[in-house]
């Protein structure tokens, strides 16, 4: 073995300006965070002097290990304000909670919480959420060793029935989600309906509102009561690095049962070292993302808030109304509030695909994010769709995006899906003849796998700021929907190491 030589360090070392730059320089290859023109993973509020209060807020308590607030004090005081904001705000005002560091953590913590507190064996038992739930509970079950059911929705309405979730509940199952709205659909549960079935049945009822925790309380229309107000549901979840408009790193799961909450942390004192106490699954963690979101409460208070949900309120409107009025295209669902997904109308005599639409749309500038088609346990169909998450600041942008989708959808209009890359379409082939099992794709190593990657024209060695441009999305979509789920994972994971490691 050759000893590695760090690439290009020396030239840097001791310049601390040309440090920055080079990391400026880094920056302005990726998608812009601001001015709407991306519709996922950024949420822009649109105001300057919040952007600027959240990087002070960050800075001043970037030195605080928030491992322990006995300690850096400053930690109790921001969390204590954060969890009697939001229990206000989700209606339950005694509600405890923890702050943690983002949506897929407060899953997690909801599942071993409702897990603890019934003294389920680590290893066993179930969780019964809808097939639209978020995979972060996916991730909750493999790490606990629970077993996922996964409920189907109607298709057509893109929501689950009570009595659906009811005919799921097996004696093992110790949890019940819903989602407040759901990531994929962006429709809202009957949450109501799984509060009495939670409590016919003794069980616990999370709602995840990791999405719409900081929308749904301001949204200008009414809607059917989804929080902590509604008898049954036991735990909340909602990101401020979402409709918070935190950076990257912050969230809360509120239970309305002080035992519960208890029952979500970890802590021991049968080690040689100090005391351990985690709310968390971390251990050192930041409090940068807890002080950005106090401050943005602080700052925007209800009416700020409510504020800015009603800019989303207004540039929601017309572009779900566009998609409705587009031939070839329609709506995934009832969405109910600030995020929705397009599919192609099966009965227009022209559908429009919606991934080769999202393709047209990122010409003019505007990045969607593709959904695959997924087929739920009773067989239905969800459909392959284009998802977009509106955000205040799309307001400003909104009557470019509408006219946009118009002349995208004009331009591919009939056209077919796409086909997977050949490559991949012929490993599809193997392994439908059975010429090739699962297990046996399954058991292909890393470096064969990135070659198949390559062979297909997915090459991960592609320089870091050009992946958006070279990855044909429309394409990844249509292998992903001919190959089956495992064969995929694997396939996406070999991508993103190699993408993300030196070659
Ligand atoms: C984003 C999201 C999550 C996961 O949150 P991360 O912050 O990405 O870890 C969970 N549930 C829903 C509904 C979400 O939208």
């Amino acid at each position: 073995m050759t000893p590695s030589t760090p690439s290009s360090p020396t030239s840097l070392r001791g310049n601390a300006a040309g440090v920055l730059s080079t990391l400026a320089d880094l920056r302005a290859t990726d998608s812009p965070t601001h001015g709407g023109e991306i519709l996922s993973y950024v949420y822009d509020s649109g105001i300057a002097e919040l952007d600027a209060l959240v990087a002070n807020a960050a800075e001043l308590v970037r030195p605080v290990n928030g491992l322990d607030p006995t300690v850096f004090g400053s930690v109790a005081a921001l969390e204590r304000d954060l969890i009697a904001f939001t229990r206000t705000v989700f209606g339950d005002p005694t509600a405890v909670g923890s702050v943690t560091s983002g949506g897929t953590e407060s899953c997690i913590l909801a599942v071993k919480a409702a897990r603890d507190h019934a003294g389920v064996h680590p290893g066993t038992g179930s969780i019964v959420l809808p097939s639209t739930a978020h995979a972060a509970f996916d991730k909750a079950a493999r790490l606990l060793g629970a077993t996922p059911i996964r409920v189907p929705v109607d298709p057509s309405k893109s929501q689950v029935t009570a009595a659906a979730m009811a005919a799921a509940l097996r004696d093992d199952t110790f949890l019940i989600v819903a989602s407040a709205p759901d990531y994929p659909t962006g429709g809202l549960d009957p949450i109501g309906e799984l509060g009495a079935l939670a409590l016919m049945h003794d069980l616990p009822l999370h709602v995840d509102a990791c999405l719409g925790g900081f929308v749904l309380p301001w949204w200008p229309e009414p809607l059917p009561e989804w929080d902590l107000r509604v008898p049954g549901v036991t735990s909340l979840s909602a990101d401020f690095h979402k409709y918070g408009y935190a950076p990257k790193g912050a969230s809360i799961i509120l239970h309305t049962d002080r035992d519960r909450h208890r029952a979500g942390y970890f802590a021991t004192t049968d080690w040689p070292g100090y005391p351990i106490v985690n709310p968390t699954l971390l251990g050192s963690r930041t409090a940068s993302g807890l002080a950005a979101a106090w401050a943005i409460t602080q700052y925007l208070g209800h009416e700020g808030f409510r504020d800015l949900v009603a800019d989303i309120y207004r540039a929601t409107g017309p572009l779900r109304a566009v998609v409705e009025e587009i031939d070839g295209l329609r709506l995934v669902g009832s969405p109910i509030g600030p995020v929705f997904a397009v599919a192609a109308d099966p009965e227009s005599a022209s559908p429009v695909d919606p991934h080769r639409w999202a393709g047209a749309v990122a010409e003019a500038g505007f990045t969607l994010q593709a959904q695959p088609r997924f087929t739920q346990t009773d067989g239905t169909d969800l459909p392959s769709s284009t998802h977009l998450t509106v955000t205040p600041v799309t307001a400003a942008v909104v009557d470019r995006l509408v006219e946009t989708m118009r002349t995208a959808a004009d331009a591919v209009r009939g056209m077919p899906a796409a086909d997977p890359p050949a490559a991949l379409a012929d490993l599809a082939g193997a392994l439908n003849d059975g010429v090739l099992s699962v297990d046996d794709a399954l058991a292909i190593g890393s470096e064969a796998t990135e070659q198949v990657l390559i062979g297909a024209g997915i090459d991960p060695r592609v320089a870091p700021g050009d992946a958006s441009d070279s990855l044909d999305m429309a394409a990844v979509v249509a292998a992903i929907e001919t190959l089956p789920r495992p064969v995929t994972a694997k396939m996406l994971t070999e991508f993103l190491a190699a993408f993300t490691n030196p070659g």
